[in-house]
């Protein structure tokens, strides 16, 4: 499909540039015929008006006719050659050309379509295992209440999950916007501790520990998307952690930003998932992820969303098997101190 396109842009590009080229040419070759046109007739009129009292040999023209044809033969074909060039260079340039501006286009489409595949994955898992469930159900005849009890509640739990999947879906696409103008004032502080509390029973459960350093903090900002952020972030650090560990989670006023950190010495990030761990789906240890710690994958590629549509700017530091380190800087606003 993009092949088509580059091929036909390339085409367009060459129509255009062959437009020009040959108007130009035209105006050059019908100018140059004129000119030496012009230059014949001057020419054996002047030598008309010098030999006209002497009644003798008029002369030799430096002109004539074959040689007026000669200089037009000459520019006719300079002119093709130049042309020529111009449609092999252009042709060529236009071709790569073509292939830079469809670029973005194409890894966009790429992009989506993943993203399609696995959203219609992650639909399907759930719906096929409801459906399953309720035909396994269907089929037994000597289904007791207890038995039904434990089909309905599984296919709830499948529910919850569908239902999950696609709050996460809507988050996504809605933060896709790109940046968004804030006007209120949020106070990082409050909101990091109510964060904090709400996690704290998923940390106990781990037995984990929160070593929070905060201070106070304003940034322009929505609300609800930074609670999301710092709730992404802290809920990462506390699934990927081992059990007792401490997740370190500071937040500090600097120069010129707002400074939201969050450390674990959980399991840690390989160097190359490092770079994609912020594309929607990407979850970098699939056997791990299976392995008791749900998701979806989604988590910070929302993040990032929430971070650039306030100006702002996240990165990660992360050793396997050390730990990680997910940093976020947001802009302070103006006048604060
Ligand atoms: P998920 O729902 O799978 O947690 P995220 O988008 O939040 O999705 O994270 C993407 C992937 O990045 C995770 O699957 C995990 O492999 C990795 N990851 C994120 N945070 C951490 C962390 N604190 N420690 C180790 N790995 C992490």
């Amino acid at each position: 499909m993009f092949r088509s396109a580059r091929l036909k842009l390339t085409a367009w590009y060459l129509f255009v540039i062959m437009l020009v080229t040959i108007s130009f040419s035209t105006v050059v070759y019908v100018s140059v015929a004129r000119a030496t046109q012009h230059a014949l007739v001057t020419q054996w009129g002047r030598m008309e008006r010098q030999f006209s009292g002497y009644g003798g040999p008029r002369g030799v023209p430096m002109f004539d006719a074959e040689t007026l044809n000669e200089v037009r033969q000459r520019t006719l074909w300079v002119l093709i050659g130049i042309n020529s060039a111009v449609l092999v260079i252009s042709g060529t340039l236009g071709y790569l050309l073509a292939g830079k501006t469809l670029k973005p286009i194409e890894d966009m489409v790429g992009k989506q379509k993943r993203f399609i595949s696995n959203a219609a994955h992650e639909i399907k898992t759930p719906l096929t295992a409801m459906k399953t469930n309720l035909e396994v159900t269907l089929r037994d005849k000597d289904l007791t209440v207890a038995d039904s009890r434990k089909a309905f509640t599984s296919t709830i739990e499948e529910v919850d999950k569908l239902s999950k999947f696609t709050n996460r879906l809507l988050q996504q696409s809605k933060y896709q916007n790109g940046l968004a103008h804030y006007t209120a004032d949020i106070d990082l502080e409050k909101l990091l501790q109510k964060v904090v509390e709400r996690l704290k029973p998923l940390a106990d459960k781990k037995s984990q520990t929160f070593e929070v350093r905060d201070g106070k903090a304003l940034v322009k900002g929505d609300r609800d998307e930074l609670s999301e952020l710092f709730t992404n972030l802290i809920e990462n650090a506390v699934k990927y952690s081992e059990t007792g560990q401490t997740i370190k989670i500071l937040l500090s006023v600097e120069k010129s930003c707002v400074l939201f950190m969050v450390e674990d010495s959980g399991k840690g990030i390989n160097k190359e998932d490092l770079s994609h761990i912020f594309e929607p789906f990407y979850r970098a240890d699939k056997s791990r992820t299976d392995s008791g710690n749900e998701g979806y994958g989604l988590g910070l590629a929302i993040s990032k969303e929430i971070v650039h549509r306030h100006k702002g700017h996240i990165s990660v530091e992360s050793v396997r098997d050390k730990g990680s380190k997910f940093i976020v800087r947001l802009p302070k606003p103006p006048h604060s101190a």
